[in-house]
């Protein structure tokens, strides 16, 4: 998930917030605000307001410390990490690619949920510090009931997080252990897939069981919790049997080579017409004097508006291939199709020796994939 709204940088890592995450934002919000009223009706809207702004900020900080811990964590590991991106369901950290060994997948998950118990634990600290008493009998001061919450959330989001169904936190956890005992990641991730759906239908289970025989509306917030996992368990099962189905395909076999050379002086509103409309191809190769200028595709010529396509050239539009993210017909298919699920890219160039001898779009590995399904379902 990219970031919509860019909040800055910490460790060299762009922290970002997606629009879905000012309604979860307002909820808590909203939530704190009643959660306070309870606490201590005596207090006035102003101070409960501002009260529950400040805790849900710093229940905010404490996702971006949960996530930095996991990107701190894979960057250790020279595993590169992009963004961490809040959103409505929490906080994601964008990290590039998976983890290449067992004891890397374990640390690097596992690292997620002990922030959030030790943050947890230090607010619960805090809160003693500045005078709570468990036994008091009393209500506590507003700083402190702030400071309670912020601890009861955080230590329970480490234990929800540790729940062992792949993709959250106890998954890849669960997940690294087998793998480190099997030292076959496929083998690894079906299991734990298994794993997450036993858990996923008990929580569905005991979900409407406690709506339907208890009247507790915390139960469809259970079945939605064990809906989701299902989900996420078949998702890592697919993949895993697409993955070892096209383990040796390498992107040079799935590619398109066609791509036409065109000359950079044409204009665009001609190359529209003679080649992009007439061919129905996706790329093309720039070529001046007989030299490869670059690549030129539908997306590049999208950029310019189409009321100044007469007065523009090829060359205007064209993109040195040496400026372009390019795979070489060697790189497996699985990392393609990474690359072009996780950037959203339509294409990438492929390249040779320093010249392009083809491209490969989203379309043609939705048409492999497909194919593959096709013959499975057969
Ligand atoms: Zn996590």
């Amino acid at each position: 998930m990219r970031p919509s709204i860019r909040l800055g940088r910490i460790l060299g890592i762009e922290i970002g917030l997606h629009y879905s995450w000012f309604i979860i934002a307002m909820l808590i919000v909203f939530s704190l605000n009643g959660h306070f009223h309870q606490v201590n009706p005596q207090w006035s809207a102003a101070l409960r307001w501002s009260l529950a702004t400040m805790t849900a900020l710093l229940f905010f900080a404490s996702i971006v410390a949960h996530e930095l811990s996991h990107a701190a964590v894979a960057k250790a590991r020279g595993i590169p990490v992009k963004s961490i991106t809040l959103f409505a369901l929490g906080g994601v950290a964008n990290i590039e690619k998976e983890s290449s060994d067992a004891s890397s997948e374990f640390w690097m998950a596992i690292a997620g949920p002990i922030t959030s118990a030790v943050i947890g634990l230090l607010f619960v600290g805090i809160a003693r510090i500045v005078g709570w008493q468990p036994h008091a009998g009393t209500p506590p001061a507003p700083l402190s009931a702030g400071l309670l919450w912020l601890g009861y959330i955080n230590i329970a989001l480490a234990v929800f997080n540790m729940i062992p169904g792949y993709p959250l936190d106890g998954g890849r956890v669960l997940r690294a252990i087998v793998w480190g005992i099997n030292h076959n990641l496929n083998r690894a991730t079906k299991i734990v897939a298994s794993v997450g759906q036993f858990i996923a239908v008990a929580f569905i289970v005991f979900g409407f069981f406690r709506f339907f025989y208890a009247g507790a509306f915390g139960g469809l917030w259970l079945a939605f919790i064990g809906w989701f996992l299902a989900d996420a368990a078949a998702a890592s099962q697919s993949s895993v049997e697409m993955s070892a189905a096209i383990a040796d395909i390498r992107v040079g076999d799935v590619m398109s080579r066609d791509c036409l050379p065109v000359d950079a002086s044409k204009n665009l509103a001609r190359f529209v017409d003679e080649y992009l409309l007439r061919t129905g191809r996706q790329c093309f190769t720039v070529v001046q004097n007989g030299r490869q200028l670059g690549i030129a595709t539908i997306d590049d010529l999208k950029r310019v508006a189409r009321n100044r396509w007469p007065f523009m050239k090829v060359a205007d539009i064209a993109r040195p291939l040496d400026e372009l993210q390019t795979l070489s017909p060697e790189t497996p298919l699985a990392q393609a199709f990474d690359l072009i699920a996780r950037d959203g890219m339509n294409q990438l160039p492929v390249v040779s020796n320093g010249e392009l001898v083809g491209v490969i779009t989203r379309g043609d590995v939705l048409r492999f994939m497909q194919t593959h399904q096709e013959l499975k379902a057969a």
